[in-house]
C-alpha cells in the first residue's frame, strides 16, 4: 500500500501488473493512498480489513469475476465507489455493472489523462458525501446535546422540591412541575395549557399572576410575593418575578411555591406562648400594684400586704426562672457538662436535701434503693439530673395530702435505670395525664388551689429526660395518687 497525505484510499484489482503499476505511480501523485490487488479475491480482502473509498476493478479477471466481487463489495459498503475497468468490447457488460451500483467505468487501455479524469470526478464525489456525512453527524450530536440540554432542564425542574409554575403573557400556564401540582392539591397528572384560575382558586394569587404575566414587576432583584392560605391550615409562599426577553420587553411570569405550613405553625406557636406569659406575668402584677396602691393608701395594712406582695413577687421571680431555664434546655445548652454520675448517690443527697418539707407535712418519705451495689453510672450533667428528680418528688410532696406517704424506687433494668416516684395523693385524672408536660398546664382543683406553682416544671423534666435520651411515663388515679417513672440509659453519652 502507498501511503500518501490524500485522506482517499484507493485501490486497483486487476490482473494486469502494467496496468496495476501505471495506475498506482499516477493515482499516488494524485496523493491518493493506493493499494494494489491482481485478483478480486485479494481486493476483498484489503476492503474488509481497511477503509477504502475508490475501487477501479477490472470486470475480467481468473478466480472471482469482476461482477460478482462488485456485488460482494456493495453488500459490505455500499458507500464505495467503484469504478469498472473493462475493454470496449465488453461496453454492455461496463453498463451492466453501472446498474449494479458501479458509479463510473473506465475503457481499457486508458490514458492517464483518463485515468485522473474519472478519479477525480470520484474523488468530488466521494469528498462531499463524506462532507455531507461528516455535517449530518455534527447536525445530529448539536440536536442531541440541544435535546439532552432540554431534557436536563425539565429533569431539574421536575425534581424541584419547591413548587414551579410559568406563565405567558395571557396568563396561561406553559409550565409547572409535579411539587406545584401536589402543593395546590391538583391531579398530577394535569396538563398546562389553560389559564391560571382553571388551576388555582385563589382570586389574590392569580391577580399577582396576571400583573406579573403582563409585565407588572417588582423592580430590580425583588420579587413580589404572595402567601396562599389552602384548605387543611397548608400554607405556601409564593415569590414570582417576570421573565424579560432581550429587549427587556415582559415574556411571561415564573412563580416559585414553598410550603411554610410548619412555619406557620411554629409562629402560632410562638404567639400563643408569648400570650400565655404575658397573662401568666400579667395578674400577678397587677395583684402587687394594687396591693402597693393600698398600702401607699392604709399604712397600718402596711406588713400583710407587703407579705402578700413579696410572695407574688417571688412566684413570679421563680416563674422567670424557670422559664429561662426552659429555654436554655430548649436551644440546647443544657447538659454541657456531662460526666458518670452514680444516681443512687445523687438521690440520696436529694432526698436528704427535701425530706424537712415532707417533714413539714408530715409526710414520709423514703428512698429504695436495689439490693446490687455499684451500680453503673449515668453519663449526665448532675444539675439535669437533680432538676428531674427534685422537681418529680417536691411535686409528689406538693400534691400529696398531709400525713401522706412518697416512695422513690430505684431498680436497675438491662440497659437502663428506672427510677420512680410514686405517691398516694391528689392523683388525677386520664385525660390530664396527656396535658401534664404542656408548658404552664397546672390541674385546678378544691386541693390544689392554694397550691403555687408555675406549671413549667414537668416541662423542664420532659425536656432534660429528651436530651438524656431517657423516657418519662405516669400512672395516676384521683385520690389514689401518682407514679412517674423516668427511664435514663446507662453510661451512654447524651448531649
Ligand atoms: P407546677 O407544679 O408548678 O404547677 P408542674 O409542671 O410541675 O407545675 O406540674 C403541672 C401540674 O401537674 C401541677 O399543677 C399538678 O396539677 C400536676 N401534678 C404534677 N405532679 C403531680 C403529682 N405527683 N400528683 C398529682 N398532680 C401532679
Amino acid at each position: 500500500m502507498n501511503k500518501s497525505e490524500n485522506s482517499l484510499h484507493v485501490l486497483v484489482v486487476d490482473d494486469e501488473q502494467g496496468i496495476r503499476e501505471g495506475a498506482e505511480r499516477i493515482l499516488s501523485r494524485m496523493g491518493f493512498t493506493v493499494s494494489t490487488a491482481s485478483r478480486g479475491a485479494a481486493g476483498l480482502e484489503i476492503i474488509y480489513a481497511e477503509p477504502v473509498h475508490i475501487v477501479f476493478l477490472d470486470l475480467k479477471m481468473p478466480g472471482i469475476g469482476g461482477m460478482e466481487v462488485l456485488a460482494r463489495i456493495k453488500e459490505f459498503n455500499e458507500k464505495i465507489m467503484v469504478i469498472v475497468v473493462t475493454g470496449f468490447a465488453t461496453l454492455e457488460t461496463a453498463i451492466e455493472a453501472m446498474k449494479k451500483g458501479a458509479y463510473d467505468f473506465i475503457p481499457k487501455p486508458f490514458e492517464p489523462d483518463s485515468l485522473r479524469m474519472v478519479v477525480r470526478r470520484a474523488q468530488e464525489r466521494m469528498e462531499l458525501s463524506l462532507e455531507a456525512e461528516r455535517l449530518e453527524k455534527e447536525r445530529n450530536r448539536t440536536l442531541l446535546d440541544l435535546d439532552n440540554e432540554k431534557s436536563r432542564t425539565r429533569t431539574i425542574i421536575e425534581s424541584l422540591p419547591n413548587g414551579v409554575v410559568v406563565t405567558n403573557t395571557e396568563g396561561v400556564v406553559v409550565l409547572m412541575n409535579p411539587a406545584f401540582l401536589l402543593y395546590l392539591n391538583l391531579d398530577v397528572t394535569l396538563k398546562p395549557g389553560k389559564k391560571i384560575g382553571e388551576y388555582v382558586d385563589d382570586e389574590g394569587f392569580c391577580e399577582r399572576v396576571m400583573a406579573l404575566s403582563q409585565g407588572d414587576c417588582p423592580s430590580g432583584n425583588d420579587s413580589s410575593s404572595y402567601e396562599l392560605a389552602l384548605p387543611d391550615n397548608k400554607f405556601m409562599m409564593a415569590e414570582g418575578r417576570c421573565i424579560l426577553g432581550e429587549e427587556n420587553e415582559c415574556l411571561g411570569a415564573v412563580l416559585i411555591l414553598a410550603d411554610i405550613t410548619a412555619m406557620k405553625a411554629l409562629d402560632q406557636l410562638k404567639s400563643d406562648f408569648v400570650a400565655k406569659v404575658s397573662h401568666e406575668l400579667r395578674s400577678p402584677l397587677s395583684t402587687i400594684h394594687e396591693q402597693l396602691v393600698m398600702v401607699e393608701k392604709k399604712p397600718e395594712n402596711d406588713e400583710y400586704l407587703l407579705s402578700r406582695a413579696r410572695e407574688k413577687t417571688n412566684g413570679l421571680i421563680s416563674l422567670i426562672g424557670d422559664l429561662l431555664d426552659l429555654s436554655r434546655i430548649e436551644e440546647g445548652h443544657a447538659g454541657e457538662e456531662a460526666q458518670p454520675v452514680l444516681v443512687d448517690e445523687l438521690l440520696e443527697s436529694i432526698v436528704d436535701f427535701i425530706k424537712a418539707q415532707a417533714e413539714s407535712r408530715k409526710q414520709s418519705l423514703k428512698l429504695e434503693l436495689p439490693v446490687e451495689k455499684n451500680l453503673p453510672p449515668v453519663f449526665a450533667d448532675p444539675m439535669a439530673l437533680e432538676s428531674i428528680f427534685g422537681n418529680l418528688i417536691a411535686n409528689a410532696i406538693k400534691y400529696t395530702q398531709d400525713g401522706g406517704s412518697i416512695k422513690v424506687r430505684l431498680e436497675l433494668l438491662d440497659n437502663q435505670l428506672q427510677v420512680a416516684v410514686i405517691d398516694n395523693g391528689f392523683g388525677m385524672e386520664a385525660r390530664q395525664i396527656d396535658k401534664l408536660f404542656t408548658k404552664f398546664f397546672r390541674i385546678k382543683t378544691e386541693k390544689t388551689r392554694y397550691i403555687t406553682g408555675t406549671g413549667l416544671g414537668l416541662s423542664i423534666v420532659k425536656s432534660l429526660i429528651d436530651k438524656l435520651n431517657g423516657s418519662i411515663s405516669v400512672t395516676s388515679q384521683p385520690d389514689q395518687g401518682s407514679t412517674f417513672t423516668v427511664r435514663l440509659p446507662i453510661m451512654e453519652k447524651s448531649h
